[in-house]
């Protein structure tokens, strides 16, 4: 039975900032869809309908600082504040008179994400003196790199509000930089030798629940099989609402061996595959029950980067992850080309995760940058510290990192060819203001640029508008104990017809000197609500852009309500309590969110000289352009990847030739 608002804890005081256009709202009985734009087009619009002013959020938290955002709750990763400007350029808005700062820096980066603060990095590994300033429109540094930090019932809990893994195959300097900051896989393995987590060692499985709009039904069921072991699946889908018909086809999916291409070669097979989509494989090739597609098409949607759901993967796409889509696997294709096929040296730390992800990198990096930032000098005693975000832009540094900061123009002083300076105007508090830097780096993401720097040859905007990055929610919430999970025998749960289609304990292990994620289900931790908001039916670009616009109206409360409700028929029969156990919850919008390269389905077979990211990275004078779109990679690697290659064309074919080679005029 649907639960009320009270049931639900909608009434209980956690913190709820909720602001829209500067003013604190409420929403009045809106509910969170399926994560189906199209279906939730008019949810949307009722939303807005029913905005009414509600009273100001009250901070509950005992950790609350004023300046100290990683403890902020409510709408955080996008949050309110930090994407107006940048929307209102899109449309026309200009900053004619910029207030002249007089500042003049050696380097400006445009984003404070891990490529932004690589790029600062590299720049000071090539010239130690340079003074640099970095620019990001959020109040957090570290871009998808999020900290997440509450105080539950005592405790400090920690959690990631985006990027996880420092994944990837690295360059040299991409693993220099990670041991310079101060990353020590050894220290990591050896505290952390029992990796498989409490919650895996006490054999918590997977399950999926089916909801009543989708399904027919509310209903958990628990020991998903894996795609291993094909023989279990027809009696797990028996404790299933699916009808016979689907059921029947599901465990075919998983046991057949039939090839479904036959007489083709391997070659034909793949290219066959690689201009359909697993949709239309599963529909068209095997003739499955249309009934079957809901259950698969958000399944591991963290895996495939350049498609949203299944309609938009090809079926090649989909046997690369076999595990989570089957059917494909009696076509004798072989071995599963690799996830990450990109060379490189072995990562040592790949399977180090800091309590808050990546935001661990992110911080000890700004450590390394403006000593002093982070009290401290390792990576264990980084992990409970607070960064001192009064020191991040004081005057007397040689880096600045400027928060709350959204670059609206990027240009060069004069006549390019000759220019010795790109003037880059930021908007603060509605007020914009003009910096100086000799170079520029734009770590940014890629489809900004063109409205950034119009001076740009219109090819190259061409090219770097075709970076639309896939668009995220990441629900972090903080519970009081597990035990509800541990009744249930369960860490992760598929949600396939939910907003959030995974909902997962914290799974990995993280003890960084005297933190350590919990371990006793009667202790506090963190609870990952996954959503990945699709369209079906539109081309693989527009339902990211669909997403994103639809992610940004919805409220916070509204959020709020669906995820109480989500955890409520998830984990009921466990004993959870939204209204009791939920002690804070942080919505980490992502409408740009992981970088996408080709997709077969939509994308010509590019030669490499005609693949527009490579085209659209094109240093452009005296600014040069890095972050993970320039790789089309979603990963940690390529963002070090691309800051190192920028800096270094700005250093040895702008900088260097300069000084080799001076123009008497400009000296
Ligand atoms: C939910 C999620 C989970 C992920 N998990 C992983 C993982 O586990 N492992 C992994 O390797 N990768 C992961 N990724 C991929 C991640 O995107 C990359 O690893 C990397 O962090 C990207 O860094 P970036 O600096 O290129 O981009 P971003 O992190 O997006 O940083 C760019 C910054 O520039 C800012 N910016 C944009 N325009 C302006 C402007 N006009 N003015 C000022 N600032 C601007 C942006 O707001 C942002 O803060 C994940 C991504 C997401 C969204």
């Amino acid at each position: 039975m649907k639960k009320s608002d009270n049931e639900l804890g909608m009434d209980r005081e956690i913190n709820r900032r909720d602001f829209l256009s500067g003013t604190s709202i409420a929403i009045a009985g809106a509910v969170l869809g399926s994560g189906n734009v199209a279906a939730q087009a008019s949810d949307a619009q009722a939303d807005a309908q029913t905005t009414v002013p509600g009273s100001p959020a009250v901070d509950q938290s005992p950790a609350q600082e004023t300046n100290y955002p990683p403890t902020r709750t409510g709408m955080r990763g996008n949050h309110p504040g930090s994407f107006e400007v940048a929307h209102a350029m899109r449309v026309g808005a200009t900053w004619d008179n910029p207030q002249e700062t007089g500042e003049e820096y050696d380097l400006v980066v445009v984003g404070g994400g891990l490529s932004g603060l690589g790029a600062a990095y590299y720049f000071r590994k090539a010239m130690p003196e340079a003074r640099i300033l970095i620019l990001d429109n959020h109040d957090d540094f570290g871009g998808h790199a999020k900290r997440n930090e509450h105080m539950v019932d005592g405790d400090q809990v920690i959690g990631y509000g985006g990027t996880e893994f420092i994944e990837g195959a690295f360059t040299y300097e991409g693993l220099e930089l990670l041991h310079d900051i101060g990353l020590d896989a050894e220290v990591y393995d050896r505290a952390n030798e029992d990796y498989n987590f409490e919650a895996r060692r006490r054999g918590l499985g997977r399950a999926v629940l089916f909801d009543k709009k989708t399904f027919g039904e509310d209903r958990l069921v628990v020991e998903e099989p894996g795609s291993d072991e094909p023989e279990a699946w027809t009696e797990w889908l028996k404790k299933t609402p699916l009808s016979e018909n689907t059921q029947r086809d599901i465990a075919k999916l998983y046991l057949t061996k039939e090839d479904y291409f036959p007489g083709l070669s391997v070659e034909e097979k793949i290219a066959r595959l690689r201009k359909m989509s697993y949709q239309d494989y599963l529909l068209d090739v095997v003739g499955v029950h249309p009934d079957v597609i809901p259950f698969f098409m958000r399944r591991g949607t963290w895996d495939h980067n350049g498609a949203a759901g299944i309609d938009t993967l090809s079926g090649w796409g989909a046997y690369r992850y076999s595990n989570n889509f089957p059917g494909l696997q009696g076509l004798g294709l072989g071995e599963p080309p690799p996830r990450d096929g990109i060379p490189g040296l072995k990562n040592p730390f790949d399977r180090l995760h800091f309590p808050d992800g990546n935001a661990g990198v992110a911080r000890l990096l700004v450590r390394w940058l403006i000593p002093g930032s982070l009290p401290g000098n390792t990576m264990n005693d980084s992990v409970r510290t607070r960064v001192r975000y009064s020191t991040l832009d004081r005057p007397d540094n040689d880096v600045r990192i400027r928060l709350n900061s959204t670059v609206v123009s990027v240009h060069h002083r004069g006549e390019r060819a000759r220019s010795n300076a790109v003037d880059v105007t930021y908007v603060r508090d509605g007020q914009a203001h003009r910096v100086r830097g000799s170079t520029c780096v734009m770590a940014c993401n890629n489809s900004i640029i063109p409205y950034l720097c119009p001076e740009l040859p219109e090819d190259q905007k061409e090219h770097l508008h075709m970076a639309v990055r896939r668009p995220f929610v990441i629900a972090m919430v903080m519970i009081r104990d597990w035990k509800a999970f541990e009744r249930l025998g369960v860490s992760r749960i598929f949600c396939p017809g939910d907003y959030f289609e995974y909902l997962h304990l914290d799974g990995y292990s993280s003890r960084f000197g005297d933190y350590e994620t919990s371990r006793d289900p009667d202790e506090a931790t963190v609870v990952r609500l996954w959503g990945s908001p699709i369209a079906p039916g539109l081309p693989v670009r527009d339902q990211s852009r669909a997403a994103r616009e639809e992610m940004l109206d919805i409220s916070f409360e509204t959020f709020e309500r669906g995820i109480r409700d989500q955890m409520a028929r998830a984990l009921g029969e466990g004993g959870f309590d939204p209204a009791r156990d939920i002690s804070a919850i942080f919505v980490n919008r992502w409408p740009h969110g992981y970088a996408g390269g080709a997709n077969d389905l939509y994308d010509p077979d590019w030669g490499y000289d005609e693949v527009p990211w490579v085209l659209g990275r094109k240093r452009f004078g005296r600014i040069a352009i890095a972050n993970s779109d320039a790789a089309a990679v979603s990963m940690t690697q390529a963002a070090f990847d691309q800051a190192h290659r920028a800096v270094q064309e700005l250093v040895t074919d702008v900088i260097r030739p300069e000084f080799q080679y001076p123009w008497s005029e400009r000296t």
